[in-house]
């Protein structure tokens, strides 16, 4: 048996799972070879049944022993009298009946599914595969699931959807035109039909949304199903952040922020957390604006955006002026940081009233950026969205009243900026290289600034392009959001550790494959840019395809794709 993973979302995988030459794609339901089943789907027999090509369980946890050719054993659900199983063996998920009822129990079976030892093999759950919960269990990492729950259903006379499960003797017309469906036939044979014709509609729409990394989207609408898989996915929110951050994409696919668990999405959450951890204003921007947000992203190229910046220009205080734009549910973008991942990449309901979490939320970000940035001086140019902010500011001026796009609003905004624009650096240049370093930082913390030490910043926003001495060291993307490093870039950083993943000994041919990495720096997620390294020498740049932990523990696929090399 071999289990390679293809594409990646989250903890959700696509993966290739091969037994005795037979490849299947996964997340994938294993059906039970006793039944009539979907044509080319996995086979499950037991140890001595069935045909080349099905997942095979042993037939007893206390002989497990003798069925050597088994790929599951019930003694690797967590008997006491049986042993565990070798490396590169399917994870299974021990008690799916206990889990099942406890939302907090399952979260941290997850967790525990995730762990090192277990993070490169198929992860199995027996007895929860219904259509409406693949979704789910795919985004927990789940890989491979058994029929039984399908099996079952269909005995007791539920027709299965994606959105939840029907009376199949309520139905006076089937919602549904599978070949079993329209047969004209309702008898129990159709029906089991149609509903492994449900649960494998839905694998090939989760499979479809973790190659195009929208699973989440997904998830937060399958969910709505039932209760209980709400109640998994906030408890994996909460009580699992650090799991979910670690395999969450630093540059994903754009997504609607639609309900309650968006706000808790875990890249939404390390939005919030790297602003707090990393961020430091730029030192001449003295005077805090805070604006609100638009449909239109980047926020810049808005028409509301465009207004607010005119009159930002012609106060003569452009330079000293600090645009923060306060937004549901990422809290506050700075300006300078509009392109990152996903500041330019959600879309949100506008009803133009603010729920309580969010209002909170807004309170707890404006908050803690005036006590830790320090302006000189405040300015509220929010209309509708002014209340949850404006009441936690002290000494600050509010420019806004009705439409902060009005005329009124514009003059009243240039007036306040004019009044406190003195001092500040003299050059545009100076403010174009403290918000770059301002974007390095966030993009790779502390030692990002580095690369802006004695720089230049030149280009056409949002393509700039950081210099030092006539070499280049780095270059801002507008669709991508982040820093790409050159081969002079990564030497500005590999001192440092931050962001490098480093190799055996070896010339750096094409990309850089796990197998050849000695160990990854922590901090590196899905989609960031990294140095290659060996021993203190630069081998090459490029963005990581997975998360540090993975790097350390894959033999197999694609680590970095390289941009330059040595
Ligand atoms: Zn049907």
């Amino acid at each position: 048996m071999r289990f390679e993973i293809k594409e990646r979302d989250g903890l959700a995988r696509v993966g290739t799972l091969e037994i005795d030459g037979v490849k299947h794609e996964t997340p994938a339901v294993a059906y039970a070879t006793t039944q009539a089943r979907p044509a080319g789907s996995l086979g499950l027999s037991s140890a001595g049944g069935g045909s080349p090509g099905d997942l095979v369980v042993a037939r007893s946890g206390f002989d497990g022993g003798d069925d050597t050719d088994a790929h599951l054993r019930p003694g690797f659900r967590g008997s006491r009298y049986a042993p565990v199983g070798p490396e590169g063996a399917f994870h299974v998920l021990s008690d799916p009946a206990a889990l099942l009822l406890d939302s907090s129990a399952f979260a941290d079976a997850i967790e525990a599914a995730k762990g090192p030892e277990n993070l490169m093999r198929p992860v199995y759950l027996s007895s929860a595969a219904l259509p409406h919960r693949l979704a789910l269990l795919a985004y927990c990492g789940i890989d491979v699931l058994d029929s039984v729950a399908i099996s079952m259903a269909s005995e007791n006379g539920m027709y299965l959807t994606n959105s939840g499960i029907l009376d199949h003797g309520r139905l006076k017309a089937l919602p549904c035109s599978c070949p079993a469906c329209i047969s004209g036939k309702r008898g129990k044979a159709e029906l089991l039909a149609h509903n492994q014709t449900a649960a494998e509609d839905e694998l090939r729409h989760v499979r479809h949304a973790i190659a195009e990394g929208r699973l989440r989207e997904l998830v937060e609408a399958r969910v709505r199903a039932d209760p209980w898989l709400v109640q998994d996915l906030r408890l994996l929110d909460i009580k699992h952040y650090p799991l979910l951050e670690m395999h969450a994409p630093v540059k994903g696919a754009p997504f609607h922020a639609g309900s309650k668990e968006s706000l808790a999405r875990p890249e939404v959450r390390r939005w919030r957390q790297r602003l707090e951890a990393r961020y430091m204003r730029p030192p001449a921007a003295r005077i805090l604006l805070l604006i609100p947000c638009s449909a239109k992203k980047p926020y810049s190229m808005s028409k509301s955006h465009m207004r607010f910046r005119d009159a930002v220009v012609s106060s003569g205080a452009a330079d000293a002026v600090h645009e923060v734009i306060v937004t549901s549910p990422l809290g506050l973008v700075p300006r300078e940081l509009e392109l990152l991942y996903p500041a330019q990449d959600y879309d949100i309901p506008v009803t133009g009233h603010w729920d309580r979490d969010e209002k909170k939320l807004a309170e707890e970000m404006v908050t803690w950026l005036v006590e830790s940035q320090r302006y000189d001086a405040v300015i509220s140019h929010l209309g509708d969205e002014r209340e949850p902010v404006n009441q936690v500011l002290r000494d600050f001026t509010d420019t806004s009243e009705g439409n902060p796009g009005s005329r009124e609003s514009m003059k009243r905004l240039e007036e306040a900026l004019r009044q406190h624009a003195t001092g500040g650096p003299d050059t545009r240049h100076d403010r174009w290289t403290e918000d770059m370093r301002s974007r390095c930082r966030f993009q790779f913390g502390e030692p990002g600034e580095r690369l802006c030490d004695g720089a230049l910043v030149q280009g056409r926003y949002p393509n700039l392009r950081i210099t030092k001495g006539g070499t280049q060291l780095g270059m801002l993307t507008g669709d991508r959001g982040l820093v790409s490093l050159t081969m002079d870039g990564g030497r500005a950083l590999a001192p440092t550790g931050a962001y490098t993943v480093e190799t055996e000994d070896f010339e750096l041919k094409g990309n850089l494959f796990a197998v050849g990495v000695k160990k990854a720096a922590p901090e590196i997620r899905v989609g960031d840019d990294v140095v290659i390294a060996h021993g203190g020498d630069v081998r090459g740049v490029g963005v990581a395809r997975m998360c540090s932990a993975e790097m350390d523990l894959a033999e197999r696929g694609e680590a970095v794709r390289v941009r330059h090399a040595k």
